[in-house]
């Protein structure tokens, strides 16, 4: 196939690119990692608000334009946790380094033959990643799970033991990703489901959830050395964390 030509694309037309130098061309397919917010159906976690978008200006009622009010949780849909979530002295997600999150080199884990509330291990899924874990890149945990998103059963999902989440900690990384409402396991007792996020949050990490179709990187083949992915927060000021929209492509 080769490299595509230094050109793109407007309404069929070939025009000369004068970015073709970018690390990202204009052609590449880029994978969407996102839910789409649909209001009133956006799984949340107890106590979160829940996602609503409605008009407030309208041009078929003759106003100046579309407008809409949202009401909307910092961890609504495909979206980040930055320290200050769970620890009232870490950064906030106006403070992320966004190093971490653009263009980030990323290792997709596949975990798809994990079962509801199957725990996930160092040793049994995560250790043969471990070459690839490292300062910067972006470690997502590929559970499948994000087919049963709106479903009864979403938070039912495989989640990262403790300790596995330390040795991914201790590789480097700081930006942890997964295709569930939280790499914590969620149960209906409640209990402490917090180990994975003080774990990650405390070492100055990030953790990205409730991610989208993961496992289209892994169908596309496009995982391995140059995959890269960006998971952009809004700059929300002193906030535990922002909606993101999360992409991932290939260089
Ligand atoms: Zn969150």
């Amino acid at each position: 196939m080769g490299d595509p030509p230094p050109y793109t694309t407007v309404n069929g037309d070939e025009e000369k690119d004068s970015h073709s130098a970018d690390p990202i061309p204009i052609r590449t397919k880029i994978i969407d990692l996102t839910h789409s917010l649909i209001s009133s159906h956006i799984p949340a976690c107890s106590g979160h608000p829940s996602y609503t978008a409605h008009r407030s200006m309208s041009l078929s009622k003759g106003e100046f334009a579309n407008v809409h009010t949202l009401l909307i949780g910092t961890h609504t849909g495909t979206h980040v946790d930055a320290p200050y979530h769970f620890f009232e002295d870490g950064i906030t997600v106006d403070e992320l380094d966004l190093n971490l999150l653009t263009a980030a080199p990323a290792v997709v884990v596949d975990l798809r033959n994990k079962v509801a509330h199957e725990r996930i291990t160092w040793e049994g899924d995560l250790r043969r990643y471990e070459e690839r874990m490292k300062e910067g890149v972006v470690v997502l945990l590929c559970t499948g799970w994000s087919k049963n998103w709106c479903k009864p059963n979403y938070s039912d999902h495989p989640f990262l033991d403790p300790g596995a989440a330390e040795k991914i900690m201790e590789r480097g990384v700081k930006a942890i990703g997964i295709d569930a409402m939280s790499p914590d396991e969620v149960t209906e007792e409640g209990g402490d489901c917090g180990k994975v996020h003080r774990t990650v949050l405390g070492n100055s990490g990030i953790i990205i959830e409730n991610l989208n179709d993961l496992g289209r990187i892994l169908e596309s083949g496009i995982e391995g050395e140059g995959l890269r992915v960006s998971v952009l927060p809004l700059r929300l000021d002193k906030c535990d964390g922002s909606p993101v929209r999360a992409v991932a492509w290939a260089v």
